[in-house]
């Protein structure tokens, strides 16, 4: 586990930092710096994007560049337009603006002129094998690969083929386009890779305008080279595709601007899962409510959940850029969160498993609006009233008719604090039938009136509790994790990451809420007080307001940080 230390301010520059202001100093680029973010528009964002986008926006910003957002658009199979507009609603959420929106599919007709050019200078041939031959028939990098018997195909051949391949006149898989390099080469992805194949489908943007679609590695770096890109950042698993990123670009320029691809670890994180294509079994096979369900480690699931931007912006800073992959603590990105809904969300008191609680000795019928801080770390935050009457809840777990003696808090003859409010005293507790407790009487302190008693006489606990008259009744969803395993993946043979879900990671409970919260818009932040962070779900209605509860009070990662 990597134990992520938190940097100071001025931290070091991370490496591909270094290499930007190298290439400033250098004037490599005319002093331009030109990031991008290229998603694949075939699911919803996840956090390991989050920090692709706060890294290629947050070079642009630092270095007064630019960062394009560009959609990889090259397989029209499992593309949508809905992800292309959950995609944008995320960037844009996590508060990036980009330059330009642009599309691979803008480029189809500029790779099909130069695929062209391939074939017309031997660099390209049609090869009329099956996938699975063409991949035999590369081997291993310690043994040279077999050459296709299609490789020496004339110019006029492959000409007419690649041309009829456009047309459609061809089924899919009946034929690819291949790049000539080298069947020998030490590098799997050199042995004449594929540039195109044929797919009959109907692409979200260009339709039925091509049947012909370009490979990633095609597309990519001639799409960063058509679009100016400095520095085009991807995850480690390209490395060994950087020699044909750079390949196709000399065969296709003569210009000294190069784009340059330059690797960094990808994000993970423990009990969380990161491929599109896993999540999306999530969603499809019900186990989540959809891709914005929020256990899910998607921005949208992150958002709804009650994550700020803010909080993950500073969580991606601070787990920095690394060369190597390693695990990162979710108690880390938690302890990111909580310090900065610490400082924004307004304090509410609301009870989740209530007990009544009957003040004998105050006035009946009577209602008094004391004065509750709604921040004590932001004093612009201001006051409001919370209503106390005679009849009230706190927390179940807040009494215990025979404590033991580590327990502080309400408990026959004993006298607490009840939060902006008075010091009350338990004096009897009221049972049905089956001896559960259904009341309990205290009487109050009318001298301790905001909750200090002028005598100087102390209590050791403060309980939070809602006037039950006043109280609204709302729905809070309260989340444990998704996966009980650490690493979701490791799984024996013939199993998959669903045997590690978590059967119990939603639990929806009936809370009673002061009424302040009435009508606050889906997204508020709010501490519970002693409770945790919560904010307002979308589900809530004006009659019946829905909460989920972000992250609890009690951050794990201090803990772990110490022990470090
Ligand atoms: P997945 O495997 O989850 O489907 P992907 O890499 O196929 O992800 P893309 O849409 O192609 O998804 O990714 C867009 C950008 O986000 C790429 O530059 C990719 O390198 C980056 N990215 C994806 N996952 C991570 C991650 N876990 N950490 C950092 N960057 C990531
Ligand atoms: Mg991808």
């Amino acid at each position: 586990m990597n134990k992520t230390p938190e940097p100071g301010e001025n931290r070091s520059l991370n490496f591909i930092e270094t290499i930007i202001e190298e290439d400033l100093k250098n004037n490599t680029y005319g002093g331009r710096v030109h990031t991008r973010f290229p998603p694949e528009p075939n699911g919803y964002l996840h956090i390991g994007h989050a920090k692709s986008i706060c890294l290629n926006f947050g070079l642009a910003e630092k270095y007064r560049g630019l960062c394009n957002l560009r959609f990889d658009d090259t397989n029209p199979e499992a593309e949508d337009v809905e992800y292309v507009d959950s995609i944008k609603e995320d960037v844009q959420w996590l508060g990036f603006q980009w330059h330009k929106e642009l599309y691979a599919s803008d480029y189809f007709e500029q790779l099909y002129d130069w695929a062209e050019m391939f074939i017309r200078e031997g660099k390209a041939y049609v090869d009329d094998q099956p996938a699975d031959v063409i991949s035999q028939q590369r081997k291993s990098p310690t043994e040279p690969g077999v050459e296709s018997p299609f490789r020496d195909r004339s110019i006029e051949e492959n000409l007419d083929l690649f041309r009829r391949m456009r047309k459609g006149e061809f089924a899919e898989g009946e034929k690819v386009l291949r790049a000539k390099i080298d069947m020998r080469s030490p590098n799997m992805h050199m042995r004449d890779p594929i540039m195109y194949r044929i797919l009959h489908k109907e692409h979200h943007r260009t339709g039925n305008q091509w049947c012909l679609y370009p490979m990633y590695d095609w597309a990519h770096g001639q799409s960063d080279f058509l679009e100016g890109i400095t520095h085009s950042i991807c995850t480690l698993e390209f490395e060994v595709h950087r020699p044909l990123y750079d390949w196709f670009l000399d065969q296709i320029t003569t210009d000294t601007y190069r784009p340059k691809q330059r690797e960094m670890a990808r994000l993970n994180l423990n009990y969380t899962i990161m491929s599109k294509r896993k999540l999306l079994k999530l969603v499809k096979e019900g186990y989540v409510k959809g891709w914005d369900d929020p256990r899910m480690p998607t921005i949208s699931g992150f958002r709804r959940r009650g994550y700020t931007p803010e909080s993950i912006r500073t969580f991606s800073e601070r787990i920095g850029v690394a060369k190597r992959e390693n695990v990162i603590d979710t108690a880390f990105l938690e302890h990111c969160l909580r310090e900065d809904l610490n400082k924004r969300a307004r304090r509410v008191m609301g009870v989740i498993n209530p007990v009544k609680i009957t003040i004998t000795n105050f006035p009946e019928g009577q209602t008094e609006w004391l004065d509750a801080v709604n921040n004590p770390e932001d004093p612009e935050a201001g006051t409001r009233k919370v209503p106390f009457s005679g009849t009230l809840y706190i927390e179940q777990d807040d009494f215990m008719e025979e404590p033991h003696n580590k327990f502080y808090r309400l408990s026959p003859g004993r006298e607490v604090r009840l939060r902006y409010a008075y010091f009350i005293t338990c004096r009897e507790v009221l049972k049905d039938d089956q001896g559960n407790i259904t009341e309990i009487l205290c009487t109050y302190d009318p001298e301790t009136r905001g909750g200090d008693s002028p005598d100087g006489r102390k209590v050791k606990a403060t309980l939070h509790w809602v006037s039950a008259e006043h109280a609204l009744k709302t729905e809070v969803r309260l989340y444990d994790r998704l996966f009980r395993n650490e690493n979701p993946d490791d799984v024996s043979e013939g199993e998959d990451f669903t045997v590690h879900l978590n059967t119990d990671s939603l639990q929806i409970k009936e809370a009673f809420t002061e009424p302040s919260v009435q009508g606050a818009k889906p997204l508020t932040h709010y501490q519970f007080e002693r409770l945790g962070y919560f904010n307002v779900d979308p589900d809530s209605t004006p009659e019946k307001m829905v909460f989920n509860r972000t992250v609890t009070l009690k951050d794990d990662w201090a803990k772990i940080a110490s022990k470090s």
